[in-house]
């Protein structure tokens, strides 16, 4: 390595540009002109790119900040509401579950369930008292009701019971 390279080098590692030592090493000789151009660019291309990167990281979020908190509250309050939705639906289906003496989980549709692989359905288990009573015996009641009124069971065909709105609390 000549002296001049070893400080080129030296210039190169300390990123300082190389432009006048470059100069000085190519002297006359038109090949290692036409490289020393090619490397001068090149010092350019990544110089500019280094540029754009930077800039790219010091520009602000389209979103203002207190619009984001707001909208990571919404998506808080969302996850949350979420959250107490399934709880109160495992809450319901595990009473009605232990009402049937079915699985807690599927209720035996599911085939693939963790639990009862779909063997879980209906009176597979003894049905707990308390829930019985409470969630199967009201159905019971209201069933033989309909059947007792209308001489015959529940048709599935054509109902004769009024479907209740439930949309009202
Ligand atoms: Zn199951």
């Amino acid at each position: 390595m000549t002296p001049e390279m070893a400080s080129l080098l030296q210039q190169h590692l300390s990123g300082a540009p190389a432009g006048d030592t470059l100069a000085q090493l190519v002297g006359d000789d038109p090949e290692l002109a036409a490289i020393a151009q090619l490397l001068s660019r090149r010092e350019q291309q990544l110089e500019a790119q280094l540029r754009e990167e930077e800039l790219e990281e010091e520009r602000p979020l389209d979103i203002p900040l207190a619009a984001e908190d707001d909208r990571v509250e919404l998506l808080r309050d969302q996850v949350a509401s979420f959250a107490d939705d399934v709880t109160r639906i495992r809450d319901t289906l595990e009473l009605v579950s232990a009402a049937l003496g079915a699985c807690p989980t599927c209720l035996g549709a599911d085939d693939v369930c963790a639990l009862c692989h779909g063997r879980g359905v209906p009176g597979s288990l003894p049905p707990d008292p308390v829930a019985f009573d409470q969630i199967v015996m009201p159905a019971v009641r209201a069933h033989a009701f309909t059947r007792s009124r209308t001489g015959r069971g529940l048709d599935q065909e054509n109902p004769k019971t009024e479907t209740p709105d439930w949309s009202t609390p």
